[in-house]
Order: C-alpha cells, then structure tokens, then sequence
C-alpha cells in the first residue's frame, strides 16, 4: 500500500523543491575525474577556521555530554557588549537561517503577504511557499534591492518585508539614507528583516547603522551570521537584534538547545579573534580588486559587490561555462535558479584559488 504523502503534507510544502545546495567537493572531484580542485561557490571563508574558535571547541569538547546552554548566556553577553545592545535584544540561532525560518513560524500565516526583492537569498521565497504565505517579488533595479517599490508594494496583508544588504546572489548594496528612509514608510506592524550576513566585509565608512536603528523601529529586526567573514559555516552559528518584547516572542517558539556547545563557545572566541577578521576582510578586499580588474581587462559585464563574491554576468545561458570550469577544476556557482541564468556567482578565496579560477576562466572564455 503506498502512501501520498504529500497530500498529508502542510497547504505549502507541495509547492516546495529542496534547497540546491553546491555539490560537496569530494562528489564532484569523484564524478569529474579530477583532484586538486577550488571550491568558490557558497562564500565561505577561505582562510578555514580561526585559531581562537579552534582553541575554544577543543576546550568545550570535554562538556559535550551535558546540553548546551539553551540561553547561550556567555555568546550573549559578550555580543552585546560589543554591538552596544542589551542581551535581551539578542536571539542566536543554529545559522541565522534558522532564525529567518523562526520568524516566519512565529509570525507568518497563510494569506499573509511577504515581500522581498528579485534576485535575493531563496530562503524567504522557500519560506513563503512552506508558510503558505503569499510572495510580493518586487523587481530588481540594478539588480539590487528597489526599495522605493517594496515600499509601494506594502498592503494591509503584508506582515514580512526581507532585504538582504549586501544582497546575495548580487552583492549589490543599498546605503544608509535609502534604507532608513524605507523604514520611515513601513507602517509600525510590519516586520523588516535586514539580512546582514555580508555587513563585515562592507568598508567602515559605508556601514549602515542598522543597530543604533533598533530604538527607533520597533519592528525591525537585524540578522547576522558567523558563517561568513567569521568562517564558522560548519557550526552553524548566527543571530538577530531586534526589540526585547520581540525576542520574547520568538523565544516561545524557538527549539530550546537551538545552538550546539561548540557552536557558542566557538562564535565567542571569534568574536575576539580582531586579527581573523581582519585578514579576512583584506584578503576579501584584495580578491575582490583582483577580479575587477580582469573582468575590466576583459570587458567581461559583472555586478560591483560588498560582499565576498562577484556575479560575473557572461550575457549568454553560463551552464556551459560552469560545466567547462568544472573540468578545469574550479566550482563556481551557477544562479539560473535565481533567476540569472547568465551568471555565475564566484566566491572570493586565497589569493592563489583566485588565480586558479582567473587561469581557467580566460581559458574556457578563449
Ligand atoms: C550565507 C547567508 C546567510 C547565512 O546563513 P547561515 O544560516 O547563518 O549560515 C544568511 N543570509 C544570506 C543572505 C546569506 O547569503
């Protein structure tokens, strides 16, 4: 006897497809025929796990038979220390994709709108779909987010507003005048979640002051990760600010032992490894200069970016390329199912895999 299961399934998850995640490494060498190859797809460090953060998961290890702390009291505290913020505003969650999910569980409903911008991160469209909730996707400018038209897309129906800044795949970025004065539009019960997964690789100077809004927009609410400029990836580490009273509310509805030991203790340690982030962001910065100016040289077409990757934009269907710079070893990140299909998304990593991947793409491109 079979069973249908997905006539079982919630009013949303039919519609719904699995994540594509980037093949690992080992899969693709073995279905290649190839060794030796860079991976620069999923914008992950390429300078590995700090020094600090490995020496806190060795000392956590021993306590790995006791749960962990289900407040993370420690990660907390020295968060909200370092952004200014009282703990009470902080929520972590097991990869801030957990906590983009927990917002929509806690506050999302079908028939509810959420809007979101073309061309940016597939969580919230998945998301949507899974919560049976009704997409706004509101045409790129630019390939970024239009914040004029998100605002306009705002009805009595929308609950959620996501802007990612940078916005992945696309690294464009939006500055600080326009999103404040976004807000100042977003009528007070509608929830705006600023992804900020990128914002450490985003020049000082041009860092919007999302925190300092918090008093002043109850409704927002500020996402980070420890998967990227911190190279924690595998740990699966992230967080939100956001208003105390808001906290509170997720706090019912989130997992309590969300975050592992070594996730916590980890996240901690890298938040005092200055020296880490540091390199990493110049190495970014660096990678960066050294694709722009072969893509210039090139006159190849490619969308500036604050993030630590470059859509190169090929302006004919990229799958050919990929698959050619798979042969060459390189894996990049194809983003036909963003809606791109004439780009490829390359994460920026050590100067050497840069090469690499430069090497193969004047290679394939002739
Ligand atoms: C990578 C990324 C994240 C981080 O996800 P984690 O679950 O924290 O690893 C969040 N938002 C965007 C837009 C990203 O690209």
């Amino acid at each position: 006897m079979s069973i249908d299961f997905l006539a079982l399934a919630n009013p949303g998850v039919p519609g719904l497809h699995p994540y594509q995640p980037g093949k690992p490494v080992e899969e693709l060498e073995r279905e290649l025929g190839i060794s030796n190859s860079v991976k620069l797809a999923s914008n992950e460090n390429p300078l590995g796990l700090g020094p600090k953060a490995r020496a806190a998961i060795e000392r956590a290890l021993p306590d790995l038979a006791r749960y962990p702390d289900a407040n993370g009291f420690a990660l907390k505290a020295k968060l909200a220390q370092k952004l200014g913020v009282d703990a009470g505003q902080l929520i972590l969650g097991n990869g801030s994709n957990e906590l983009i999910d927990l917002v929509f569980h806690t506050f999302v409903s079908p028939g509810q709108q959420v809007v979101y911008s073309q061309y940016t991160f597939i969580v919230y469209a998945l998301a949507t779909q899974a919560h049976g909730a009704e997409a706004v996707v509101v045409p790129a400018r630019d390939f970024g987010h239009d914040l004029d038209a998100m605002a306009a897309a705002i009805t009595p129906a929308t609950r959620l507003v996501c802007i990612t800044n940078p916005n992945n795949p696309t690294g464009t970025f939006v500055g600080a005048a326009e999103i404040e004065a976004f807000m100042d539009k977003v009528p007070a019960e509608v929830l705006v979640v600023l992804d900020e997964a990128y914002t450490e690789y985003v020049a000082e100077d041009e860092r919007i002051p999302s925190i300092d809004w918090l008093a002043r927009y109850p409704n927002l609410i500020v996402s980070r990760t420890f998967s990227k400029a911190y190279g924690l990836a595998g740990l699966r580490v992230g967080y939100m600010v956001c208003h105390p009273e808001l906290v509170e509310v997720l706090n019912r509805v989130r997992e309590p032992f969300n975050c592992n030991s070594l996730a916590l203790a980890a996240a901690e340690a890298a938040l005092d490894d200055e020296a880490y982030l540091g390199e990493a962001v110049s190495l970014n910065r660096e990678g960066m200069a050294l694709y722009e100016a072969f893509f210039k040289e090139k006159g190849l077409k490619y969308i500036p970016s604050r993030a630590n990757f470059i859509t190169l934009d090929l302006q004919q269907d990229a799958g050919a390329v990929y698959q050619a710079l798979l042969r060459e070893g390189v894996i990049v990140r194809p983003i036909a199912g963003y809606g791109l299909p004439t780009c490829l998304r390359i994460s920026i990593g050590l100067e050497q895999e840069n090469r690499r991947c430069l090497e193969a793409l004047a290679k394939v491109l002739g």
